[in-house]
Order: structure tokens, then sequence, then C-alpha cells
């Protein structure tokens, strides 16, 4: 039966009503989370699932030689798992995961704050505004994308960027910092507005540059890194790809938003998680969430100094189902593979980018030696040349993507049982999916007798307790969604850079 034809038949649609009404009811059991907080940071791992965290903790212990902090804060914090599915599908995208913690309700991919039907939702940092705090986000996407902008805007299209830039100056927040030079830059505007005038106008500090950053001393501040998406960490650390990391980011927005006299809220997300999942790049995957952990340091140390300061931590969805596996006599040389990402020093964007639209398969052979530190075969190479100049995919486009990067990753994986050559590190496709995430809070006010399977909405619930809000959005069922899908000439598709979302 096709995907349409279940939900058709209602199947999914009972199925996933039933999910979520199992999951109120256990959190209606639970004593819940109970704690006040002036100031409220959420920290979003986009497209992490287990897996992508267990690679990074090994990784972390056995080349750096030191336990992640988000490993300490899963072993003395309080922490869980959250379900993540939307309101029509069990596999959610961005927009979708964003709308369910920041409004507390279940809506259709592809929108922000806001239903199908086109009622609009108020998200959690419009609230804290109203209340007086100042709100801030930093993030490693274009800043307007759909996990900080589903906090504090309403859209029905999360690729309205150029809108959304817009939305943002109206919004008002103290700190924007990520990348999405496009969306405010008058010369690539369609619109030709300018808006970094805009925001200046307004007050902000523009900054464009790691350097205007740190020389800034503006109170408030639009800070766009790059033309899109902040670069990867493994460009910005081995490349020397001149952007602000995100603890830089991180580091700048705390005093300022601390600032505030009546508290303040922040989201920082570390976004390209999700990005490097998608197109199964084992080693960019690692650097970013190495790049979050440095950031997750820097506000559990100002947790620690700010006790009235409440940290949610958590992770959208899964994406592409990597994982670690067994190779060799007991498996032992699964722990070398690790050790062999060390010789990985650019993302498969980056080599993309040098080598062009027709690149040689000896010039991609030389690039996976120099960059991924793995020697090619001849066939290998080849394969890799024809994904990008004849769009040529393997080992299948439909289950693993759509981009030459997916056929980078599978001509580079481990071939041989018994002689580890390749980090063992396995995909299975370039798709987000279904995997209960990562869900956790830090801070001194936090007692809770137990979390466990939380629905990813119950963020809402804690975040509005957590600031002193009463609030609820409007309910959509799953069945009044569909109806509303049913009528449309056909359902919104999403974007092509929606793959990368
Ligand atoms: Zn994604």
């Amino acid at each position: 039966m096709k995907r349409r034809d279940l939900l058709k038949a209602g199947v999914a649609a009972g199925a996933l009503a039933a999910l979520s009404a199992q999951a109120q009811s256990a959190q209606a059991n639970q004593p819940g989370i109970l704690v006040r907080a002036r100031n409220l940071i959420f920290f979003a791992y986009d497209g992490m699932g287990w897996e992508d965290y267990a690679i990074a903790q090994f990784y972390a212990r056995r080349v750096l030689g030191r336990p992640l902090a988000l490993e300490r804060f899963l072993a003395t914090g309080v922490s869980g798992l959250q379900n993540t599915h939307s309101l029509t599908s069990f596999v959610t995208e961005s927009s979708a995961a964003s709308n369910a913690w920041s409004t507390g309700v279940k809506t259709v991919n592809g929108g922000l704050a806001i239903h199908i039907d086109g009622r609009p939702l108020t998200p959690i940092f419009a609230l804290a505004k109203q209340q007086g705090k100042a709100v801030g986000v930093v993030t490693t996407a274009t800043v307007t994308h759909a996990t900080p902008a589903g906090f504090l805007v309403t859209n029905p299209d999360r690729n309205a960027e150029e809108q959304i830039a817009e939305q943002y100056l109206e919004f008002g927040a103290q700190v924007y910092l990520g990348g999405g030079q496009r969306f405010f830059d008058p010369a690539v505007r369609r619109d030709k507005k300018d808006m970094y005038a805009a925001y200046a106008a307004k007050g902000y500090g523009v900054v464009r540059t790691l350097a205007e950053l740190q020389a800034s001393n503006a109170s408030k501040l639009l800070g766009v890194f790059s033309s899109s998406h902040v670069p990867y960490e493994i460009d910005r650390r081995f490349q020397g790809v001149a952007v602000p990391s995100l603890a830089e980011m991180t580091r700048a927005a705390l005093p300022r938003l601390a600032a505030h006299s009546k508290g303040f809220v922040l989201q920082v997300e570390a976004a390209r998680i999700d990005h490097a999942n998608h197109l199964n790049d084992a080693a960019t995957t690692l650097w970013d969430i190495l790049a979050a952990d440095e950031a997750l340091e820097v506000v559990m140390n100002f947790v620690d100094q700010n006790p009235d300061t409440l940290l949610i931590i958590g992770s959208d969805h899964g994406c592409g189902a990597p994982a670690l596996y067994g190779t060799g006599p007991s498996y032992r040389l699964s722990s070398e593979g690790i050790d062999l990402l060390k010789n990985e020093k650019a993302s498969f964007e980056f080599m993309q980018a040098r080598l062009g639209n027709q690149p040689t398969p000896e010039a991609i052979a030389e690039l996976f030696r120099t960059l991924k530190g793995v020697a090619l075969t001849p066939e290998q190479a080849q394969a890799a040349a024809a994904a990008v100049t004849q769009r040529t995919y393997l080992p299948d486009a439909v289950r693993y993507g759509i981009q030459p990067a997916n056929t980078f990753s599978w001509v580079m994986r481990q071939t041989e049982a018994n002689r580890v050559n390749r980090a063992n590190i396995g995909w299975n496709s370039g798709q987000h999916t279904a995997t209960p995430t990562l869900f956790g809070v830090y801070g001194r006010g936090v007692h809770t007798a137990r979390v466990g399977l939380i629905d990813n909405t119950y963020n809402f619930t804690l975040m509005t307790r957590a600031l002193g809000i009463r609030f609820q959005n409007p309910v959509m069922s799953e069945q009044e969604a569909l109806e509303v899908l049913k009528t449309r000439a056909q359902a919104p598709i999403l974007h092509p850079e929606d793959v990368l979302a």
C-alpha cells in the first residue's frame, strides 16, 4: 500500500493519534519537571540520533582523550527520550519539530508556528518577549532557518527566508547570529531591500565576519557570517574557512542577553549535524557534534554561574541512520576504525566546491586521498565522478539521497571483513528518521522524580511553566489536517532544499 493510500485508509492516522494520546497520558501521570527560571536556554541538536552521539562519544574519549560535555550532562543530569513525529507523519522535518517544541501542538511538516488551515500559533519566544524577556537565536544554519524561526514567527512557508528576515526585524530580538547573508543583502534579495540598513536603523550592530563580531560592542546584534549556512566545523577547523564557531557565537550572545533586566530566552542550534547526516558524511557530522559540544560547555558554565537559568537540550529528529558497525574478530577493529576519522580534513561539500561540475576520476581520487585519507579504486573514483557529472547515484537515489555526496560516502565505505581501512560507519538513507531523540534539562532549580519518554510537545509545557506563562495554542487533529490536505490540488511539496532540512 502506498503511503498516500495508508493515509486515506486512516491507518497511519490512527496510529499517530494513539501514540500522541499515549505520550500525553504518560505525561499526565508523571510528576514532571518542576522548575521556575528567569532565563531559559534551549539548545537544539538538529538531526542528531543516538548513533551519532555514540560515535562522537567514543571519538572524544579515544582520540581527544576527554569525555564530551554532553556525556557528562547525560551521566549526571536529568535526561530522557522524546518522540518527534509530526501531525501527519512519523518522520518529522525541522519546522514541524520546532513548532512542537515552541507551540506545544503538532503541525504538518513545512510551516512555521502555523496550522495547515492557516490558523497561526503563538511561539514560545513571542510569549517570552511579551513578558519582557530579551530574545536571542544563534545557529549554524541560515539565521532565518526553520528551527530558530519556528520559535519566533509565523509563516506558512519555512523557505520564505527573505520574508522571515523582515519578520525578524519586526519581532525585535536582541541577538540574531548565524548564516544567511543572501536574505539580508540588497544585491541578492529579489526585492533589493537593504535589510542590513534596516537593522542598523533599528539600533542593531550588523557584523559579517568573526573580527567584526569580536570588535562590536553593540548591545543588539545581527551577525550573518556566510551567504547560506555557516560552513561546516571540519572546514572551519582544517581548511581555514573564516567564520565564527558555534561556541564563539554563543559567547557573543550570552552577555548581551544577560545584561537585560527582565531575563532572557535563547535558542542555540547546532544545525548542520543534520546537513552532514543528509550527505552521509561521517567526519563532518562528527566535527559538528564536537563544535556543538564546545558551545554546550559554554552554556553549561553560564548556567552554573547563573543558577536562575534553565537549560533544555534536545534533538529534533534523527537523520540518515548512521551507525558504527562491528568489524573484525570480537568487533575490536571497530574501535580502530574510529581512529581513522582523524584523517578526514574536509567535508564532501568543501570537496565538491573544489571539484566543480566536471571532475575527472583522477582529480576525485586525489582529493579523497588528501582530504579524506582514503585510497579509492579506479572504479570507485569513476562512480564518484559519475555522481557529479551524470547525477547517477549509488547505491540508489531513492532511499539514500539525491546528492553526489551520498555516492561519495558509498564509495569510501568499509568493504573488508578482517582489516580496517575505513571507519566502519554505515548509512541506511539520506533522509530523516523516526527515532526517539535526546531530551535533557539542566539547572540548579531542576528537580524531578522521573523523565522517561516524553512527546516533543512537552518542551512547550516545560518552558511555559518555567517562565510562569499560561497559554494554550489551538490543537488540530490529524484527521482535520488530512481533510484540509485533501482539498488542496496537491499536498504542499517540500522545496528541493528541504532535502537539506
Ligand atoms: Zn534535515
